[in-house]
């Protein structure tokens, strides 16, 4: 639903840019941008891909040196959410892989329909999805993934009785590395896969509730021993 515009400027007011040269770019334009959806996007979700998700959460993570951040951007990421789809194997055993690609593309598709368009999006891997929420509080989060995994577990997908996901987030703490980052939020997943599963629980409230072990500081580098 996203929409781009080729903008041709000339240098020379006085002098018309021929027809078949702009659409020449046009096409030029398209190609590229085909190109960069193929490489970025997942083939079948749509979703960002995993080589996306490596790139924007490097960007979005304070030690990164790339001239992403300093472009003005008026929101800014402040949760990050894993999401893994409950029991997907007996989906995929009860009815076949491509029922199982099917509840991967209807689930990106609520996805995309809940989240709000700064949000991002990405297929992490198989059955897991990750999200960078953008200007929301944690508790304002907790509501909204309850809401969507709600949404899920309520949803009637075409041959499958029920599926529900179990959801695991943490805040976008920017002076996290991404291993950090991505392993708040795993605990958290985890937390829900060994409890309820088709649950929403966030790294703090778990650590803060003593739940599960706040994970350990970066360790020292390693060193080497003989
Ligand atoms: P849990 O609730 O603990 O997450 O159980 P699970 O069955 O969802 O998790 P598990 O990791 O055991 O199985 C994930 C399954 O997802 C196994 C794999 O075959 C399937 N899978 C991964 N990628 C795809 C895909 O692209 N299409 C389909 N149809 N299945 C996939
Ligand atoms: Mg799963
Ligand atoms: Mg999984």
């Amino acid at each position: 639903s996203k929409h781009f515009v080729l903008l041709v400027k000339s240098s020379d007011p006085d002098k018309l840019i021929e027809e078949d040269y702009l659409q020449f770019l046009f096409h030029f334009y398209c190609h590229q941008l085909q190109m960069l959806q193929g490489t970025y996007r997942d083939a079948l979700t749509g979703l960002y891909n995993r080589r996306a998700f490596n790139e924007k959460i490097l960007q979005l993570l304070d030690n990164s040196n790339n001239n992403y951040k300093r472009r003005a951007k008026n929101f800014s990421p402040t949760v990050y959410v894993m999401l893994d789809i409950d029991h997907f194997k007996l989906i995929n055993d009860n009815m076949g892989h491509l029922f199982g690609d099917e509840v991967l593309l209807l689930l990106a598709q609520q996805m995309t329909d809940s989240f709000r368009d700064n949000d991002l999006l990405f297929r992490y891997g198989g059955e897991e999805f990750a999200m960078v929420l953008m200007d929301i509080t944690p508790e304002q989060a907790q509501q909204t993934l309850d809401r969507f995994r709600e949404k899920i577990a309520s949803h009637k997908f075409p041959n499958v009785e029920q599926v529900t996901v179990s959801i695991g987030f943490t805040e976008f703490d920017k002076s996290l590395s991404m291993d950090e980052l991505i392993g708040q939020a795993d605990n958290a997943l985890y937390y829900c896969k060994t409890t309820t599963r088709n649950a929403v629980h966030s790294y703090q409230n778990l650590v803060e509730s003593g739940l599960i072990p706040a994970m350990k500081a970066p360790r020292a580098p390693k060193v080497e021993m003989f």
